[in-house]
């Protein structure tokens, strides 16, 4: 048994996870939030039982000094050896990594050399990495991209459609996100129906919202792009929209594409269409009292990745299994319902009503078996996933 810490490193958080492996037992979890704030908040959760404190925290380095003194205070380990490694999760790994990688400093010059690519994610994930290798200098480290699993397309999926020396020059490919997260329902899917060699469609839905196509465990399509902003529409981002509208609005409103571009990221989406709130409860809540936009909203947000499980029906000739997962596909089940609407009597499927309405947050089979296309839901966990990864790589 070796204990793996999971890390991961926002520009003002740490979140982290320790699991004994191959067990995956996890011993503690918990977040360092609000970094270079005098009012941060430390967080650990051991046995059901959470441990809060409210501190400075100056930088990264400073969060990792309190998460390993915590583990030492509440006796989870005596010494700092007994951690057989640290597994960060690394959103963007660009062209260059299709599976996980032991992180040393020519990984991180690489996740460095990727930051364009990447502002809000890469910059953090590298400091968080520092950190972890400045006051722990011994112990190994391992990077988990997000973007791996879907290095398996084919190139007429992830290459766009504009000159080829731009794409070509600047890197300009869909690269897709929350791969981990795919990786992870495919394979549990697989194990639901006790079958390998399946045709899935994973739909990770939360306020980051992607689908991916899936065939016999690798990925040959996913709905983000470049970045995050590509694919269905989500929380506050528009998901895939004609790039005219970005001319447009820049020139109507006499903004910069700077300003342009923050709303496509935070100001579209649920909380755009609907004016009430990018969190998918507030637009159920005024749509149940009648506002018109949150109706509209939410009939695109469901139109929008309907299209999309079309599309990847086709794209991978059938589909034994879609599967929903993340906050909004893993606890909402009239989410679900609606979904299934839009797309039952095309793909054969016979959904069971009574059990999607009374599941939430637990793996289950949502579909009868007479149904051509299964239906699951399959609460999401990445950082298992990046446990398993580095534990297999030391
Ligand atoms: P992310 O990890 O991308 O921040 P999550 O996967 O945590 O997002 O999902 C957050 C979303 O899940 C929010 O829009 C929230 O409203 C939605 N959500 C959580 N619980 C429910 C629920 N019971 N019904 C509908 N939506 C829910």
């Amino acid at each position: 048994m070796k204990k793996i810490l999971v890390v991961n490193a926002g520009s003002s958080s740490l979140k982290f996870k320790l699991y004994l492996m191959p067990s995956e037992e996890v011993l503690c979890s918990g977040i360092a939030e609000r970094i270079m704030h005098e009012d941060a908040i430390f967080q650990i959760k051991i046995n059901q039982q959470s441990y809060k404190e409210v501190l400075p925290i100056s930088d990264h380095k400073k969060a990792v000094h309190l998460l390993v003194d915590a583990l030492k205070k509440h006796n989870i380990i005596q010494s700092f050896d007994e951690i057989a490694a640290i597994g960060h999760r690394v959103v963007q790994g660009g062209k260059y990594y299709n599976k996980s990688v032991i992180f040393d400093e020519s990984v991180a010059e690489k996740v460095h050399s990727l930051i364009d690519l990447a502002p809000l994610h890469n910059g953090p994930n590298l400091t968080g990495y520092r950190a972890f290798k400045e006051i722990l200098p011994n112990i190994p480290n391992v990077a988990t991209f997000d973007t791996a699993f879907h290095r398996s397309m084919a190139e007429e999926d992830f290459v766009f459609p504009i000159p080829y020396e731009l794409t070509t020059k600047y890197d300009l490919y869909r690269y897709g996100f929350h791969g981990t997260s795919h990786e992870y329902l495919a394979i549990e899917g697989a194990k639901l129906l006790g079958q390998e060699n399946l045709k899935i469609i994973t739909c990770h839905i939360g306020s980051g919202a992607s689908i991916s196509a899936v065939k016999n465990g690798k990925c040959v399509a996913t709905s983000m792009g470049l970045t995050p902003l590509g694919g269905i529409m989500m929380g506050t981002r528009t998901g895939d929209i004609d790039p005219s509208i970005v001319y447009f609005l820049c020139h109507k409103l006499n903004k910069d594409i700077q300003e342009v571009y923050d709303i496509l990221n935070k100001k579209s989406g649920l909380l755009g269409v609907s004016g009430v709130s990018n969190d998918a409860r507030d637009v159920d809540k005024a749509k149940a009292k009648g506002n018109e936009r949150a109706i509209l909203a939410q009939r695109l947000f469901i139109r929008r990745i309907a299209d999309y499980i079309g599309q990847y029906f086709v794209r991978l000739g059938g589909a034994d299994l879609i599967i929903f997962s993340a906050g909004i596909g893993e606890n909402s089940h009239s989410f679900r319902q609606n979904v299934i609407k839009e797309i039952s009597s095309a793909l054969e499927i016979d959904f069971n009503e009574e059990i999607n309405k009374n599941s939430r947050a637990i793996t289950t089979l949502l579909t009868n078996p007479s149904s051509k296309v299964h239906v699951a839901l399959i609460p999401t966990d990445e950082e298992v996933m990046i446990a398993r990864d580095t534990f297999r790589l030391i």
